[in-house]
């Protein structure tokens, strides 16, 4: 009898996980825009996510109560029948807004959180906030009343190089906003850096991050591979493969400061095939196939369902979802393209063949 028998058990190659099932998970970012498009591609989100955060980056930005009520029937107006999604809304910060205003939305449960856009950060920000400082009565009292601020997370100024803006945010920004506010609670949305996810966990106590399916899967190289690829561009812009690389680490460590937001953000087609191309990457309708995929590769299946539908969950002092959904080991194939009037949205990863599906 050789060594082989006797320890049967480990000659036994671990048996890949074929198939998850995991509450119902939630995405805390989300771009639904408004009118025609709201309708085309509100039903992906909804097919995969029980809640989410909804941007409040409309022209005009959503910087009221009554425009974030408006806003959230609209939304509502346009689920199709037979989906159940929960949009939570946020109020848009702009150098004006009135912390009396804030204190309203957040105690009748009108809006969950407030956005912060530095000016001129990324698409319709032109209104957001040209001062931090400035703000300080706002952020105060969403720190007296709970409410967490969510940060487009990079400088402003154009001679900064782009690739460098989020650091430039972090050490300049955000770094010093944290020790200004020590009881705020705040969330870096679609962190791209290895740096800025430290930062993150020195204040995990009360600060999260949330990861793009996108950022899991694409350095700023695939951007321009073999030709522009107009469709990977968003912001922040993708970065070097050690940044991606720290962000599938992280996503996947189950530390609870980490959590799923995919930043889905539509542009027509016409408007990222251009001379100026729009920032955007429209992956709503392969959002769980993306991350389960990644947690897949990284052989931390058991930590998904911490990412995609709990901590996300506990940071806004929410329960988790009742229901459950379960993904595949079973290739699928998505359209390239959702129709959108006379144009359509081009899908991240569109056509091309998933190895997990939703079931
Ligand atoms: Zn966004």
């Amino acid at each position: 009898m050789g060594v082989a028998e006797l320890f049967p058990a480990e000659r036994q190659e671990a048996k890949p996980v074929d198939r998850i099932t995991i509450r119902r998970p939630d995405d805390w970012h989300i771009h639904l825009r408004d009118g025609a498009m709201l309708k085309a591609v509100l039903p992906y989100t909804a097919a995969q996510f029980a809640r989410g955060i909804i941007m409040p980056n409309l022209v005009p930005p959503v910087t009221t109560v009554a425009a974030a009520q408006a806003y959230r029937e609209r939304i509502l107006a346009a689920l199709p029948a037979g989906l159940d999604f929960t949009p939570l809304m946020t109020c848009y910060l702009r150098d004006d807004t009135d912390p009396d205003e804030i204190e309203r939305g957040f105690k009748d449960k009108v809006w969950v959180a407030a956005k912060l856009y530095p000016a001129g950060a990324t698409t319709n920000s032109h209104a957001g906030v040209t001062d931090i400082l400035g703000i300080a009565p706002v952020l105060e009292r969403m720190e007296r009343i709970g409410m967490p601020l969510l940060i487009h997370g990079e400088a402003t100024d154009p001679e900064i190089d782009i690739f460098d803006r989020e650091a430039a945010f972090m050490e300049g920004s955000l770094i010093p906003l944290l020790g200004r506010h020590q009881g705020l609670k705040v969330t870096v949305e679609h962190a791209t850096t290895a740096e800025i996810l430290d930062v993150v966990r020195e204040h995990r106590s009360r600060c999260a991050a949330t990861i793009t399916p996108h950022h899991l899967v694409i350095n700023r190289t695939h951007i321009f591979q073999g030709g522009l690829r107009p469709h990977l561009y968003c912001l922040p812009v993708a970065k070097r493969e050690r940044h991606r690389l720290a962000l599938r680490a992280a996503a996947t460590s189950g530390e609870a400061c980490f959590y799923l937001g995919t930043d889905t953000a539509p542009h027509v087609r016409g408007a990222k095939e251009a001379s100026c191309g729009c920032a955007g990457v429209f992956c709503g309708p392969s959002a769980l196939q993306t991350y389960v995929q990644v947690f897949d590769e990284e052989g931390a299946l058991d930590k998904f369902e911490a990412f995609a539908s709990l901590n996300g969950a506990r940071f806004h002092g929410l329960e988790p979802n009742a229901g459950t959904v379960t993904l595949e080991r079973r290739e699928s194939r998505i359209a390239e393209a959702v129709a959108v009037d006379d144009t359509a949205v081009v899908v991240f990863r569109g056509e091309e063949t998933l190895p997990w599906s939703v079931a």
